[in-house]
């Protein structure tokens, strides 16, 4: 598994700003606080078209942008749910971003309408839980396979959380998921109407951003309601969350369940997409395929046919999974349109 990030990432972060090599980038000629040592950075909650609410130590400041940040960055949004920033404070509550740290990792897809721009739907996250339930609706597990490519090829962490087990009494529908557990990936079983794996969950999530993906109808609304029972001092983003009737750009919010311990409710596999990511190398995205990737004959195998294949035997002799071997297969077989 590969992109755990310790509980100290803000710390780190703004650490790495201070010391990181400017580069032409006009964002990073503008140093975060280094004093961050003592206390998280702010980071962006939440976007409302030209306004950000971005969290403090001292509060929650509506923020707009400095134009500048805008003019410099055409490919990629200015500014995100997830970036830690600099602002200024114009009066009670109301703010100006001035500076955003350079993203260390992101949930990106490209803009509608253009070939080469990115829409950041999470900068920063730390891990991606992929949330499905063993039954209503059914899991789809050649979608889990998409969000853990999506997780391993952008340097996240990833895990599958199992939710609404209080419908699977026997253990038998569970049992599709034992694949990702011989593939490494750490598989929480939860049950939000029971309670059952909520702390389990938590602790996999403390001190980290996460992104909560998902089909529609598994659970992860509920999933982050069972989360944190504080909801009296969080009632703004709450109702954020929740909030009917609030109209906003980006569907993204990252909320907050204790001091560094975020969660987001990303989107769905078509809205995260695979861009950016590269199918020469998907083997790779594979973490059980990773000890024969160098066994192969030929070093640029792309183990669909060819003699020699050190995968192909692992499948044959059942260390690799067959059904994630035939994910494997479609994706890197497969045209654009399947992608
Ligand atoms: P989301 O679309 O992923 O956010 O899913 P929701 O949280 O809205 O839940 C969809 C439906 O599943 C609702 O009717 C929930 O009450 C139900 N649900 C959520 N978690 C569980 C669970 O653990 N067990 C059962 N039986 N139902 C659940
Ligand atoms: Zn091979």
């Amino acid at each position: 598994m590969s992109g755990h990030a310790g509980a100290a990432d803000g710390r780190r972060l703004a650490v790495s700003v201070a010391l990181e090599p400017m580069e032409a980038d006009p964002i990073a000629q503008t140093p975060l606080e280094p004093d961050a040592n003592s206390r998280p950075p702010n980071i962006v909650i939440r976007g409302y078209g030209q306004y950000y609410d971005v969290r403090t130590p001292e509060g929650i400041v509506r923020c707009t942008v400095r134009g500048v940040l805008k003019r410099a960055r055409r490919k990629t949004d200015p500014v995100a749910v997830g970036d830690r920033v600099e602002i200024t404070l114009t009066g009670p509550g109301e703010g100006v971003i001035e500076a955003v740290a350079p993203r260390l990792r992101t949930l990106s897809r490209r803009a509608r309408g253009t070939e080469d721009v990115e829409q950041v739907i999470l900068a920063n996250p730390d891990q991606l839980v992929a949330v499905f339930a063993v039954a209503e609706p059914e899991p789809h597990p050649r979608m889990l396979d998409r969000f853990l490519i999506i997780a391993e090829a952008r340097g996240l962490g990833a895990a599958v959380c199992v939710n609404k087990i209080d419908l699977d009494p026997t253990g038998e529908l569970r049992r599709i998921f034992d694949p990702y557990r011989a593939a490494g990936y750490p598989v929480i079983e939860t049950s939000a109407t029971t309670g059952v794996g909520i702390d389990e969950l938590r602790a996999i999530l403390r001190g980290k951003v996460s992104a909560l993906s998902g089909p529609s109808g598994v659970g992860k609304s509920s999933l982050i309601n069972a989360l944190h029972p504080e909801l009296d001092l969080r009632v703004g983003e709450i109702s954020a969350v929740t909030g009917k009737g609030r109209h906003t750009t980006t569907a993204t919010t990252l909320i907050l369940l204790d001091d560094e311990t975020y969660i987001a409710d990303t989107p769905g596999i078509r809205q995260l997409g695979f861009w950016g990511i590269d199918f020469e190398h998907l083997d790779r995205y594979f973490p059980e395929f990773r000890p024969y990737l160098d066994q192969c004959y030929y070093a640029d195998c792309t183990h669909l046919t060819e003699p020699g294949c050190a995968v192909l035997a692992a499948v044959e002799a059942g260390s690799i999974d067959l059904d994630r071997y035939e994910s494997y297969r479609a994706l890197r077989a497969g045209t654009g349109d399947d992608r």
